[in-house]
Formats: structure tokens, sequence, C-alpha cells
């Protein structure tokens, strides 16, 4: 094995060894080789997230089936036809008129896709993601569409340096998910809260993330 590979698995092997095991752990690949991909799976990660269509194309190309591919980047609508081809979850659902799209395309190739339900946590103007008020609208919605299942909510949350920072957010999305698992719709069943990454994962936990996407932690930092 080359050091890339051990590095990767050592790094795998430490978090897997400190998470609770009912949390799904998601490899955000952004700006990763194939490689790099295999090499965390073959360390046992078998949730992959990519943030850009075409990139998970390639890496997919490669990688194949062996794993469960997360969105987790802005899905522009008109990327949708292929996003649902490649992706089993799309993390950041965050309009109707996305959802509507997402619905047609799968539709058409008889496809039910999961999504989670992305919250602008922080309310940050430049981010993505539902404001927490408008979130009972869009779940409304989007039960009415019969190829998406809603199986949870997302959040990015605003990036501190003191991870201690985060927790009011995450904590203000468990309110929104559990709110929500109190709704009973057609096409809702809320299972999943991803929250949490490499510098936040475990204040993330401690707030009842059940899916942590992290990169750098596992990777090694990006090439700047
Ligand atoms: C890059 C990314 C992550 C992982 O970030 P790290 O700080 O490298 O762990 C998680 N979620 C999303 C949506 C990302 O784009």
């Amino acid at each position: 094995m080359s050091k890339l590979t051990d590095d990767i698995a050592a790094s795998v092997q430490r978090i897997l060894d400190t998470i609770p095991p009912d949390v799904i752990l998601v490899a955000a690949a952004k700006t990763r080789t194939p490689q790099e991909v295999e090499a965390v799976i073959q360390a046992g990660i078998t949730h992959i997230g990519e943030n850009y269509v075409q990139e998970a194309r390639n890496i997919i190309a490669v990688v194949g089936n062996k794993a469960t591919w997360h969105m987790i980047g802005h899905l522009q609508r008109n990327k949708v036809s292929r996003a649902v081809r490649l992706f089993d979850m799309i993390e950041t659902l965050d309009s109707i008129e996305l959802a509507g799209t997402i619905n047609q395309h799968c539709a058409a190739i008889g496809k039910t896709m999961s999504v989670l339900i992305e919250i602008n946590s922080g309310r940050e103007p430049n981010k993505t993601g539902a404001l927490p008020e408008d979130v009972d609208e869009l779940v409304a919605a989007v039960a009415g569409l019969d190829h998406i299942q809603v199986q949870g909510v997302m959040t990015m949350g605003p990036r501190f340096g003191n991870p201690e920072d985060a927790r009011p957010y995450f904590r203000a999305t468990r309110e929104v998910f559990e709110r929500l698992s109190c709704l009973s719709y057609p096409n809702v069943a809320m299972h999943y809260l991803s929250m949490g990454m490499s510098n936040s994962y475990h204040i993330a936990i401690e707030e009842g993330a059940n899916v942590v996407r992290l990169g750098t932690a596992l990777f090694g930092s990006r090439p700047a």
C-alpha cells in the first residue's frame, strides 16, 4: 500500500473507532481523486458525498457502485437530469422549484429519490438552504411528489474556529428535525439528521446528528 492509502486508512479507522456505530460517516470527496475515494472505501467507508455533478460522474465512472452516493453540494436545476441518475440521495433540497425538477426527472426514469431538506440554520445570506421558517411549507409541498422521499434534514451551519460555537445551530436544526418527525405526510419519514464536518462532528453528534460529512479529517487538507 502507498503512503497515501495508509494515511487514509488510518484516519478512517481512527474516526470509525470514535463515533457511535449508528452514525453514518459520509466521506466528503470534493477535489479528491478516484484513488483517494477508492482508499476510503477499502478502509470501510460506504457513503461518499460529492459537491459537483461532473466530478461525481468522473469518480463514479471509476469507483462504480461500491458506495452509496450523496449529493452534498448545491444542485443547479440544469444538472438535475444527470444528478438523479448518479446519486442515491440528494442532501441539499432547498426549494419547491428544485423539488419539482427532481420529481419530473425521476419520474422519467422510474426512480424515487431520497432527499434531505437543507436548512440554512445560520441565516447566512451567502449560503444555500431553506430558512427555518420556510421548511414546513417546503415539506408539505414535497409530500405531494411521488418520486421523492423526504428522509431528513441537513445543515452546514456557520463555520467557527471553535466548533462549540456551532452548537446552537445544530441544536436548532435538530429541533426542526424533531418537529417534522411528528407530522404525518405521505412520502415523508424523518430518519436522517446530517450535520457536522471535520472540525465540528463531535458537537453535531452530541446534538443528535446520525449522519456526519467529513473531508479533511479523512483525506487530509485540500490542496489550496
Ligand atoms: C466539504 C464539505 C464537507 C466536509 O468539510 P471538511 O471540513 O473538509 O470536513 C461537508 N459538507 C459539505 C456540504 C461540504 O461541502
